[in-house]
């Protein structure tokens, strides 16, 4: 029986064959995936997707979050995105994707860009606030940003996903109680590794960020929530502890942080 685990971030609504993907993730026996829009048109979809796969006969339970991905600000219309997302709250688990980027090519210095990404997070993290639900952040070149932003609205759960950022803003992310999650880029990044070591398992969740392309030793492939069970092998090795404990404690942090039922 191979243990019991959680994708908490795949992007459902970009993935072709969906009925397959889910199934093949029963069947390798992940637990429960947490489907992750990034703009009005895929947060959407992901309602819907979550809908129309509601059969926990053959495919893992899937639960929402919605929100406005910084690199995704120019294709939706952000105020009636926001409205869209408090609509449906009592349905979601988390608000996210969501955060900054500052390596994107026009927000790489100070700047209009910067400060658009910041509007829309920081109109995130309140509503996220309001409703007492986690943020599922995207932080990448930009951190601290996102540390601080979190922090001073007095956010209680936020995971920063796929942390590949410095070693002294995680070690502040964890002091706060923020969560990392470890992505399937930790057969082959240096940054993501070294993350996965300083993070306590008690902080850790799974993910694949599927489909995205990750390019191992082993060969480049697609992801899919399946794939979650790599992380959880790799994790394993990393921390060097059994993968069954890697398991029994991502799936409980992920479900006390989601409030999954
Ligand atoms: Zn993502």
């Amino acid at each position: 029986m191979e243990p019991s685990i959680i994708d908490t971030h795949a992007h459902l609504n970009d993935m072709a064959d969906l009925a397959n993907v889910l199934a093949r993730a029963k069947a390798a026996g992940i637990r429960a995936i947490v489907a992750v829009g990034v703009n009005h048109d895929s947060d959407k979809k992901t309602l819907e997707i979550v809908s129309r796969f509601n059969n926990p006969e053959i495919y893992p339970p899937i639960y929402p979050a919605i929100g406005l991905h910084p690199g995704d600000i120019n294709t939706s219309e952000p105020e009636g995105l926001f409205d869209f997302i408090e609509e449906n709250i009592d349905k979601i688990v988390a608000i996210g994707e969501s955060g900054l980027d500052y390596w994107y090519k026009e927000a790489r210095k100070d700047g209009p860009a910067r400060e658009l990404q910041g509007r829309v997070f920081a109109k995130q993290v309140d509503i996220a606030k309001r409703h007492d639900k986690p943020i599922v952040i995207h932080s990448r070149g930009a951190w601290k940003e996102c540390l601080k932003k979190t922090k001073e609205a007095g956010i209680k759960r936020a995971v920063f996903h796929w942390y590949s950022g410095p070693e002294d803003v995680l070690r502040e992310i964890l002091a706060e109680g923020y969560f990392m999650s470890a992505a399937p880029s930790c057969e082959y990044s240096p940054e993501h590794r070294k993350a996965i070591e300083t993070a306590p398992l008690e902080r850790m969740l799974l993910e694949t960020d599927s489909p995205v392309v990750y390019k191992p030793a082993s060969g480049r492939y697609k992801s899919e929530p399946k794939d979650v069970a790599r992380v959880l092998k790799e994790v394993a090795k990393i921390k060097n502890v059994p993968e069954e404990e890697v398991a029994v404690m991502t799936t409980r942090n992920a479900g006390a942080f989601f409030n999954l039922s």
